[in-house]
């Protein structure tokens, strides 16, 4: 964490494009630019240069520029080569960068030190990496909120709400003989329930988030021939997200993300799970199980002209897990039917072939998930977020018990204003902060 050598890494997505941008992070960076552009650069301005190798050949020509410490993302010396976008240029570009004294960033590692320079805070750097990788519009808004501070506000300001608390409680104990009475005027208990009540509003908001963030894992089962894939090519043609090559949500054969009111909802499809088939296959059939495993709602697909039974390894589902059943080809009964329930399953008809109904199944998947309008009453949060703020509420609920020692309730509060602190950073293990950065992609 104490390393600060110069780092350096392409910062544009792997392949050709019009530009790529190779970015260098470091203490120093002024012995770098003139070996490497021969002239020093004038801060904050874009210079049409040469980028010249170790023998004074030119290996590109682009626009440099240069963010002199500290006002940059890293808080250090940062020079960004905007050259042309091809694998080789950027290669070659890298490797003279790493030759003038660099060596290749790991990932996320310039928002690393961005987090270490206090340009920002956890949950701010946190936000980086999520809008980078937000796969709906509501994501990318939710990300760029917390980016900008406005997730860490309320998060301080719960902070200070609690070390308000602990002073009143820690003024207390010098006065031992009265402390009840001393706590009593004070309003003490009064005091807890609304902080109490702030916390609970902050940890509503970002469960919401995190439903934004890591979206709603929907499984589809049907037996063959029901519309199952004329369905999800519907759904998927008409509302498909903006996802790509998210780590963890790599999409396969069997998992397409789409968009239903800005949370991204992944369809994971059953389809071949009944045929263990060869080993490999077996290993992709055990992954569909683990996601199934994980999944938030079932949707059962039979055909409306027919009532059918539920396939054999439905059993295998959790009987707790919400599902909707949706009785598809409704085109061929004339039309589809007002939504009802039966035995504690909402039934929906819709027509894969026309599209009838599929707003009353986006719908009803949108309520399922909790969600009733988009806006700017979520952040996006994290598991770890709503762990942390799960944790102070367990403290301060400990907190709002009558007849403890006041040391201890001295300890509940400094160890809630721990757990709600570990969200900006503070009282953050390394190991922790390595994990987080990890997860960056390389050149961020
Ligand atoms: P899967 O085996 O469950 O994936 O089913 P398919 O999507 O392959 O569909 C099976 C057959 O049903 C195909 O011939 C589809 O054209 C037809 N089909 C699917 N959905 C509808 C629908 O809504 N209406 C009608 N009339 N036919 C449909």
């Amino acid at each position: 964490m104490t390393d600060t050598a110069p780092i350096a890494a392409i910062a544009t997505a792997p392949g050709m494009g019009a530009i790529g941008v190779v970015r260098v992070s470091g203490p120093n960076l002024a012995t770098l630019i003139g070996s490497l552009i021969g002239a020093p650069l004038k801060p904050r301005q874009a210079v049409l240069a040469r980028f010249r190798d170790a023998a004074g050949e030119v290996l590109d020509v682009g626009l440099a520029l240069y963010f002199p410490a500290p006002h940059s993302y890293t808080g250090e010396d940062v020079l960004e080569l905007q050259a042309h976008g091809g694998p080789v240029v950027l290669h070659l570009l890298l490797k003279r960068c790493l030759e003038l004294g660099a060596r290749p960033a790991q990932p996320g590692e310039f928002t690393q030190r961005a987090y270490l320079n206090d340009k920002l805070d956890l949950a701010q750097a946190e936000g980086v990496a999520d809008l980078i990788s937000a796969a709906t519009v509501e994501a990318a808004r939710g990300a760029l909120r917390s980016l900008q501070g406005v997730f860490s506000q309320e998060v301080e300001r719960l902070v200070r709400q609690l070390i308000e608390l602990r002073a009143l409680v820690e003024a207390t104990l010098d006065f031992p003989e009265e402390e009840i009475e001393v706590l009593r005027q004070a309003a003490f208990g009064e005091r807890v329930e609304v902080v109490l009540g702030y916390l609970d509003r902050v940890l509503s908001a970002s469960q919401k988030g995190r439903l934004i963030r890591d979206g709603l894992q929907v499984v589809l089962v049907g037996r063959p021939n029901v519309g199952k894939s004329s369905l999800i090519n519907k759904l998927v043609n008409e509302d498909v997200a903006i996802v790509t090559d998210i780590p963890g949500t790599t999409r396969d054969t069997i998992r397409q993300t789409i968009d239903i009111a800005g949370i991204p909802v992944h369809l994971v499809d059953t389809a071949g799970l009944r045929d263990p088939g060869d080993p490999i296959e077996r290993i992709g059939i055990e992954r569909s199980w683990s996601a199934i495993r994980g999944a938030d709602l079932l949707v059962v697909i039979q055909e409306a002209v027919r009532e059918e039974e539920d396939p054999a390894f439905m059993t295998e589902f959790p009987s707790d897990l919400p599902r909707i059943v949706v009785l598809n080809k409704a085109d061929l009964i004339g039309g589809v039917k007002a939504s009802g329930l039966r035995d504690g399953s909402e039934r929906i008809w819709v027509s894969a072939k026309t599209g009838a109904g599929l707003d009353l199944l986006r719908d009803a998947i949108r309520e399922r998930a909790g969600w009733s309008s988009p806006g700017e009453g979520f952040f996006m949060a994290r598991q770890r977020h709503l762990e942390a703020l799960e944790r102070a509420k367990g403290y301060l609920a400990n907190a709002r018990e009558k007849g403890r020692g006041l040391e201890i309730l001295a300890e509940e509060l400094r160890l809630a204003q721990e757990a709600v602190s570990s969200i900006t950073g503070e009282f953050t293990s390394d190991d922790l902060l390595g994990e987080i950065f990890a997860r960056f992609c390389i050149g961020k």
